[in-house]
């Protein structure tokens, strides 16, 4: 079985092959609009942008936006405690908390959508807003898109299994299992992030989706 890893070099490489462009486009907003505060979001950017990803996989919650949500509390905790400290604290750290805060959501999200073993936060909310498609890229209408969206539930008939073993080959995160090298077993559905591979690869239809959003 080949299962997905996300070690700390790849991680390194989605931050600055993925980010890099949000990072510097926060630079040239900072460089137009308030030049002064430029330095700080250099350093604290890309302090918040480096640690995110060295330490994910360790923060609970299995989205980019629920690992950053433990962050985002304990610099929320620092920036009341600046607030609470009135004149003790200057301006710039609070800045520099709330810079922190600001890239660290922009980073998280993003990171639902590039990493293969984790779920996309910004996918189902562009699609919710109706915003299917991006330039070439498209949000709504892709299998992925619609299992966030409502068609959470994935379903497995072994009766119409042919033993391809396709969706224990593909799935990253180890959700199937071959009983007996003939049928696909179920092993740890709840390690399923919604990427659809299986869905798209089964041969038979064994494997389809269930709306459970009401519709
Ligand atoms: S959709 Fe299929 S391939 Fe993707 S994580 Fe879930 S079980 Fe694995
Ligand atoms: S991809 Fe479909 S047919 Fe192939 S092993 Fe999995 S469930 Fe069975």
């Amino acid at each position: 079985m080949r299962r997905v890893t996300h070690a700390w070099p790849e991680r390194l490489d989605t931050a600055l092959g993925a980010l890099f462009p949000f990072y510097l486009l926060g630079g040239l907003g900072f460089a137009l609009f308030n030049p002064a505060l430029l330095p700080d979001y250099l350093i604290v950017g890309a302090a918040a942008w480096l640690f995110f990803f060295l330490v994910c996989p360790a923060l609970p919650g299995r989205s980019g936006l629920a690992k950053v949500a433990v962050l985002e509390g304990v610099l929320a905790g620092l920036w009341m405690t600046t607030v609470l400290l009135g004149g003790q604290a200057t301006r710039v750290s609070r800045a520099d908390l709330i810079i922190a805060m600001v890239m660290l959501m922009v980073y998280g999200t993003e990171l639902g959508g590039l990493a293969p073993n984790m779920p996309s936060d910004l996918d189902p909310f562009l699609a919710r807003l109706g915003l299917g498609r991006i330039g070439a890229v498209t949000f709504a209408g892709t299998v992925r898109t619609e299992l966030l969206n409502g068609y959470r539930r994935l379903n497995y008939d072994p009766d119409l299994c042919a033993g391809c073993r396709s969706c224990f080959e593909v799935c990253p995160l180890g959700v199937w299992a071959m009983d007996d090298g003939k049928r696909a077993e179920m092993v740890r559905p709840r390690n399923c992030t919604a990427c659809g591979a299986c869905l798209l690869q089964c041969p038979t239809g064994a494997i389809t989706a269930t709306r459970t959003d009401g519709h």
